[in-house]
């Protein structure tokens, strides 16, 4: 049987229609709209696709977005002034700042001065320890997004042996504490998994793949994951992003999805279930933060 894909883009316009539904119950209740703000400093292509598709998407579900773009010549003393300002601002339920910032800026001064309560890309440390105790305040929404897409296709995560290659502070690291731990009334996306983490230290890649009831790829390599790491009829979600000669390509290589029972492409899958995440906890701020 062909592989089924997880169409990770019509997954989101559900989720997104929901959000909207529950933006307008908020406003409808007297609160004034959530509000996201993304802070973009300098010129980098790609970040700005991104910042502007996050943007465009919160604007569709009635959550008012604004944009900031600052030089990439900025201070880091400016920039974290700025944020201290977009901080105290009432309309402000959520800002993101979009990563990778220029050199001469410490990004984690950056992630630190953001307020954990608006934390939308859930990276600062409180909101972190907050993940790993098992009472998160938000999903991170890369990892969140992967979570959703098994759990909406009826997916069983419980009991499954799970390989996530990447260990980064985005994807790798807070999905597997996600998908090890608990489900519980506090912690719904919880996925009882037993999770491996795999990295470039690690020994037998392929055969630690191949353990795989569900292998995740998180890589930026193109087309890392080859048939040989795959165990057939596992479940594999590529969450690599990579352009290669003006095309974007997953982690896993074609050949490799082919011996899958499900997958999710690239691109369609896990981006467009990201950006739904992040609406979700902009929302999710706004209803703590206004009621
Ligand atoms: P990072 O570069 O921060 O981390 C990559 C991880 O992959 C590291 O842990 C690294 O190991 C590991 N790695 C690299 N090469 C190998 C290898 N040959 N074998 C085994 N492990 C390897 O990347 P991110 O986590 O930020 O992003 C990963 C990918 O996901 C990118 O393509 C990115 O564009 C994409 N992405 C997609 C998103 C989406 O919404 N779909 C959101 C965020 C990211 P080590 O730690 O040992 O160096």
């Amino acid at each position: 049987m062909p592989p089924r894909i997880l169409d990770g883009k019509l997954l989101a316009q559900t989720i997104r229609r929901e959000i909207a539904a529950k933006v307008k119950e908020h406003t409808d209740g007297g609160a004034p709209p959530p509000g996201l703000t993304a802070i973009l400093v300098g010129e980098n292509p790609a970040s700005r696709v991104y910042v502007r598709n996050k943007k465009k998407a919160a604007e569709e579900v009635g959550i008012h977005a604004e944009l900031v773009e600052l030089s990439a010549e900025i201070s880091q003393r400016d920039l974290l002034e700025k944020i201290a300002e977009l901080n105290s601002h009432p309309a402000v339920h959520g800002i993101l700042v979009q990563l990778p910032l220029p050199k001469h800026i410490d990004e984690s001064a950056v992630i630190h001065a953001v307020d954990p309560e608006i934390d939308v890309d859930c990276f600062h440390p409180e909101n972190v320890g907050m993940l790993v105790a098992g009472h998160p305040r938000f999903y991170p929404c890369t990892p969140h997004g992967c979570l959703q897409i098994l759990m909406r296709n009826g997916i069983e995560t419980a009991g499954k042996e799970v390989v996530i290659v990447g260990r980064s502070n985005i994807v790798g690291k807070p999905l597997a504490m996600m998908l090890a731990q608990k489900k519980t009334g506090v912690n719904p996306a919880g996925g009882d998994a037993t999770v491996t983490i795999a990295h470039t230290r690690t020994a037998n890649l392929a055969e630690v793949c191949r353990r795989a009831d569900i292998l995740v790829a998180a890589v930026g390599v193109p087309r890392l994951i080859t048939p040989e790491m795959v165990k057939p009829g596992a479940v594999i979600l590529d969450v690599g992003i990579n352009s290669v000669e003006g095309k974007l390509v997953g982690d896993v290589h074609e050949s490799a999805l082919e011996l899958a029972s499900a997958y999710t492409p690239v691109p369609g899958g896990i981006g467009p279930m990201t950006i739904a995440m992040l609406l979700e906890n902009t929302l999710q701020a706004a209803i703590t933060l206004d009621g």
